[in-house]
């Protein structure tokens, strides 16, 4: 049997290293800090007693659990990744463990009054009675997907122990940059030689994805000129109002709030804006492949 604390002590010490990925960097992985974790979790395989456990010169790491079987059995592997999003901080993370969830409001922060509420997340009612681990409310907590991570890790050592489990053959990969779409890059799938492979990486407990949309990102920047306001009649370009009309000429109706199942949608993530700059974000996805061309065109 695994405790629950040592789960829990596996998660809290991957999410407590900052793995943030860059989407501007053009390195592999994107930030330097993730190797931080990539080393250790290529040393707890190790530890827990996995085989040809390797990490690639970009931080990929793979390891196999062999088959107890004498017949044949199909080849399966789980995948996770140890980065986290760039849309907010993933520093200094303070994890908060709350014992047998009682389906109320939490307050994450006192300070700042940042309270985690069912009425905004429905989705928390479904956990009532269970452990949750929350942040302070002041940074990510990298449970996406740190908590794949803790899952499948857990999973090799549960099977390493009860060696009276019979399984085939098991493959683990763990990729940097995911959230910044690039964890399948480098992704060496030969090597992996899974015949099959489930990422962990999901919302709801229960829930099995087993198809996926098209996706892409756009960075678009407006360029103005700026003189001084007292002299610029005719000479001033503010580049906010041409991203402004720009933002307004695509359609307003398909965006992740009003699109749902497979409905295609343009998300405008960020604006970063002066006179004579100004950037814009945005993700597109359609898991019609003919329809996500056309929005990547229309963009
Ligand atoms: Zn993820």
């Amino acid at each position: 049997m695994i405790k629950k604390q040592h789960i829990i002590d596996r998660f809290i010490s991957y999410v407590t290293i900052d793995t943030e990925s860059d989407p501007a960097s053009k390195t592999t992985p994107s930030t330097d800090k993730q190797w931080d974790l990539a080393k250790k979790l290529a040393k707890e395989l190790e530890d827990i007693g996995m085989s040809d456990v390797t990490i690639d010169d970009m931080a990929y790491i793979m390891a196999t659990l062999p088959s107890n079987v004498d017949h044949e059995v199909p080849t399966i592997g789980f995948i996770s990744h140890f980065d986290t999003s760039p849309d907010f901080t993933g520093a200094n993370v303070k994890p908060q463990v709350i014992n047998n969830y009682d389906g109320t409001d939490i307050l994450l922060n006192a300070e700042e009054n940042i309270i985690l509420s069912p009425d905004y997340f429905e989705d928390l009612l479904l956990y009532k009675g269970q452990t949750l681990i929350t942040t302070d409310g002041t940074t990510l907590l990298g449970a996406d997907d740190k908590a794949g991570i803790t899952e499948i890790v857990s999973a090799m050592e549960y099977l390493i122990q009860h060696p009276h489990i019979k399984h085939g053959t098991i493959k683990v990969g763990f990729t940097p940059d995911e959230e910044i779409g690039r964890g399948a890059h480098h992704f060496n799938v030969k090597k992996f030689g899974a015949d099959w492979a489930y990422t962990m990486d999901g919302s709801q407990i229960g829930e099995l994805e087993y198809e996926n949309f098209n996706a892409a990102s756009a960075t678009i920047s407006v360029k103005g000129k700026i003189v001084h306001p007292g002299y610029d009649k005719g000479k001033m370009v503010n580049s906010m109002y041409y991203a402004t009309d720009f933002i307004n000429a695509l359609p307003r109706l398909e965006t992740p709030e009003h699109t749902e199942d497979y409905q295609g949608f343009f998300h405008l993530s960020s604006v970063k804006g002066s006179v004579e700059e100004t950037v814009l974000n945005y993700i597109i996805r359609d898991h019609d492949a003919s329809k996500f061309e056309a929005r990547k065109s229309l963009l």
